[in-house]
């Protein structure tokens, strides 16, 4: 409404003869000029472009190892080797989760941390083509980018730690090995345990569609299984005899359908039903279902989970049956961080958008006909910098426990084409190929550079807290999960180093 107003606004002004340009009529956006490229940022740039090739090696030998969550045995250890390398002191295996590390560099404060992922999806196994077609039928792939995310990452890191070491820059890195996000599991195991405590601050990054700096937040979550155990029986013979645990899903999901009418319209309820029993001819004495429910805030998530406990509750006093419910994750919604925000954008638009050479944008292109698309390539603008329209996301990611426990930036950099599905075989796609290239070099640079930033302006540092402060209403980090919770660590597969 009110944008309406304003636009009408511009209408009237653009008739009195004065031109408006949209961006300047937009009352979300914020201002901000290109930071400048000081001695210390060109030195740490020039070091992402010389180590590129190895950067792109590495990103190519996760993206081929496409391991899903706590399942990345190769993919961690080939970044912590990495960052061990270069001269990091390197934990592994921290919070119980053998897939996740710490790599630490100096001494003192400030002390910033960097967020580094590298699980793949499982079922979208693709080649780095521009038509649908698994290097295996059914196996993972890299469908959300997470093999960029991590080899960027490391990258910014480790350049930053180079120019530290060259010009006797105090201060601390941390860069955290992230398992199991696309579960939103590694984090929140991490963040109990204590493995993000002490920053100063935390950068952050993900693969994407757009160039920009988000100040959205994401929706909280509880995600959780049901097993419903019954009393089997010949369905025709003696069902009398029989309690179906099948029906205590069935009836869980009609009571949830039926609940999400009085719940606020911020909740979000979905499931999906893993196991329903083995023939029509047997009522099912077993039965499972793996449940998410999102809301606004981790207050909302709460509440309505109590309500989704009754309604299983009730389900099973139907049937019956009993259930048990394993509590898998759950997580916060994310606290965006403007005054960090601006630094990491003003880093955007000093370091620029991706460059793609033709035949990239043609393989884009391409793939944006085979989804019959409009054929816009990809982005190579960086996207306004504005306040949310709204405040909350429609996904979840455990980033948000970071984002709770010190300020934390975002970034978005592209290599996916416009208009194209996420966890999708065309990012998977674009993943493997030398669009990825180019974006993680981006990353790597825009987030090296704001660190630089942050090392030199401790007042920014003291801003964004006070900031964080501000929007934790008083509220402190509290773990979604059950105290008694513990990670489940997946055995490395044979044949793994
Ligand atoms: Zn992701």
């Amino acid at each position: 409404m009110k944008r309406r107003m304003i636009s009408g606004l511009a209408l009237v002004l653009m008739f009195a003869g004065l031109v408006l340009s949209a961006e300047e009529v937009n009352p979300l956006l914020i201002k901000v000029k290109p930071a400048k490229l000081t001695p210390l940022k060109k030195e740490a740039l020039a070091w992402v472009d010389t180590a590129l090739p190895e950067l792109t090696k590495l990103n190519d030998e996760i993206w081929h190892a496409a391991e899903v969550a706590m399942e990345e045995y190769l993919s961690a250890e080939a970044l912590a080797s990495y960052v061990e390398r270069a001269g990091f002191k390197v934990e592994r295996g921290v919070a119980g989760l053998p897939t996740a590390f710490v790599g630490i560099y100096g001494s003192g404060q400030p002390m910033i941390g960097f967020l580094a992922e590298y699980d793949a999806l499982p079922g979208l196994s693709q080649e780095a083509k521009t038509a649908k077609n698994p290097v295996k039928e059914g196996a993972p792939g890299h469908g959300c980018g997470h093999n960029i995310f991590g080899v960027a990452s490391v990258a910014s890191v480790v350049a930053v730690k180079d120019a530290m070491a060259r010009h006797n820059i105090p201060g601390t890195l941390k860069v955290f090995g992230c398992p199991a996000e696309e579960t939103v599991e590694g984090k929140v195991f991490m963040a109990r345990a204590g493995v993000f405590d002490g920053l100063s601050l935390c950068i952050q990054w993900h693969p994407s569609s757009e160039n920009g700096v988000s100040l959205e937040s994401s929706n909280a979550l509880n995600q959780f299984e049901v097993e419903f155990f019954g009393q089997t029986a010949h369905a025709a013979g003696d069902p009398w005899h029989g309690r179906s645990a099948l029906d205590g899903i069935e009836l869980t999901d009609i009571g949830l359908n039926f609940l999400r009418e009085h719940l606020q319209p911020t909740a979000r309820l979905h499931y999906v039903i893993l196991e329903g029993g083995g023939a029509p001819n047997v009522v099912p004495d077993h039965a499972r279902a793996w449940y998410y429910v999102r809301d606004i805030d981790r207050e909302s998530v709460e509440k309505d989970y109590e309500r989704v406990l009754k309604v299983i509750d009730g389900a099973a006093r139907m049937t019956e049956t009993t259930y048990k419910i394993h509590f898998k994750s759950g997580v916060h919604e994310t606290l965006a961080n403007r005054a960090g925000g601006e630094v990491v954008y003003a880093n955007l638009l000093l370091v620029g958008a991706p460059v793609f050479i033709e035949e990239e944008q043609a393989f884009a292109k391409e793939i944006q006909k085979n989804l019959g698309l409009e054929q816009k390539g990809l982005s190579t603008k960086v996207e306004p910098f504005s306040l949310p329209e709204k405040s909350w996301g429609s996904g979840s990611t455990d980033v948000a426990e970071v984002s709770w426990l010190t300020p934390t930036t975002s970034l978005g950099v592209a290599f996916t084409p416009q208009g194209t599905p996420g966890h999708h075989w065309s990012a998977v796609a674009c993943a493997g190929t030398s669009i990825a290239h180019k974006c993680l070099a981006v990353a790597a640079k825009v987030m090296a550079a704001s660190c630089l930033d942050f090392l030199a302006r401790p007042e920014v540092i003291s801003k964004m807290r006070e900031e964080w402060t501000a929007r934790k209403k008083g509220r402190e980090y509290k773990s979604p999960l059950p105290a008694d919770l513990q990670p489940r660590v997946l055995p490395r597969k044979e044949g793994e180093r």
